[in-house]
């Protein structure tokens, strides 16, 4: 089984008066499942063959997945949930995102946008594959990549990014106790929040509390912790029809169906498996057309309920 390939212009997706498309950065494929997720075996592919829609899988036990930026045109205003790994970062613990040099900006640029025409970003959480493209290299520095945008991110993983680059202890451990979740069991990739947040002009960077009141009109910052350590799925309404961007709470399909599994990218596995669980009712209740971070294909679908739990959609 082949991935579904990308369009050269992905399809224009209708909320209300709000548009979204996604702009394809790269794939990540070929990880085995039992890695991404652990716990997760052949044995699930086989007693579970609708876990696993094609065009998601290779047929051998390797995911495939994507990663992207979503361009939203709301309110007049021109959005990016989520800035994709970036051109030329250092990621020596991470092979398929190390030293890319993907075409990234004229995708953009192929949508209408040009850099400077981008008003914000919207960040679901501090991760290298969420926040490359804030910054590019440019004679040999990282400048912001979107010179007119406001940022819009966590001020708690803000601070928690700030304390781990910094190595300061105390601080490191006061975010921790803020957070409330206990004890990670890994911490974000050492670099991103240095190459790909510090950069950016301080005027430029609006931390907020992910707490679900409104950042933009119709748009909210909704806690799901445990990818992360103050992870948001964002949710944006526009005449009534809801867009879900539900970030890294999924990285796969198949955690639909099997909410339990937690991929080896979560930091804190109990709160990223309560987030899962509490995500899909919120978005099956309210019926959310979801833009996933990692699903392969059109990467978009919805959640409805069964008799044993959540299923998944693709549109
Ligand atoms: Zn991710």
């Amino acid at each position: 089984m082949n991935p579904i390939s990308h369009p050269a212009r992905s399809p224009v997706y209708r909320i209300g008066s709000t548009t979204v498309q996604k702009i394809w950065e790269t794939d990540l494929n070929g990880m085995a499942f039992g890695q991404l997720l652990p716990g997760l075996d052949d044995r699930s592919r086989q007693q579970h063959p609708s876990w696993f829609p094609d065009g998601t899988h290779d047929g051998k036990g390797h995911a495939f997945m994507s990663v992207h930026s979503w361009l939203v045109h709301h309110n007049g205003q021109v959005i990016l949930v989520d800035a994709g790994a970036g051109n030329d970062k250092r990621r020596p613990q991470q092979k398929a995102l190390d030293s890319l040099s993907n075409p990234f900006l004229d995708r953009l640029r192929a949508a209408g946008v040009a850099p400077e025409d981008v008003d914000v970003v919207l960040i679901t959480h501090i991760h290298s594959d969420h926040v490359g493209w804030n910054t590019r290299l440019e004679d040999g520095r990282w400048v912001p990549t979107f010179p007119n945008a406001h940022i819009i991110l966590s001020d708690l993983e803000y601070g928690y990014g700030l304390a781990l680059t910094a190595g300061d202890d105390a601080a490191i451990q006061s975010v921790r106790e803020r957070a409330g979740l206990g004890e990670p069991v890994r911490t974000p990739v050492s670099g991103t929040f240095a190459d790909s947040i510090m950069p950016l002009a301080s005027a430029n960077i609006r931390q907020v509390s992910v707490d679900g009141s409104e950042v933009l009109p119709g748009i909210r910052f909704l806690p799901t912790p445990g990818h992360s350590i103050d992870h948001a799925s964002i949710e944006l309404v526009s005449d009534g029809d809801i867009a879900l961007f539900p970030g890294d709470v999924f990285h796969h399909p198949v955690e639909v169906f099997d909410p339990d599994l937690v991929s080896m990218f979560c930091e804190f596995p109990d709160a990223s498996r309560l987030s899962r669980r509490w995500l899909l009712d919120h978005a099956a209740t309210t019926r959310s057309t979801i833009f996933s971070s990692h699903f392969p294909g059109s990467s978009v679908g919805r959640v409805t309920r069964v008799a044993d739990g959540f299923a998944w959609h693709a549109v």
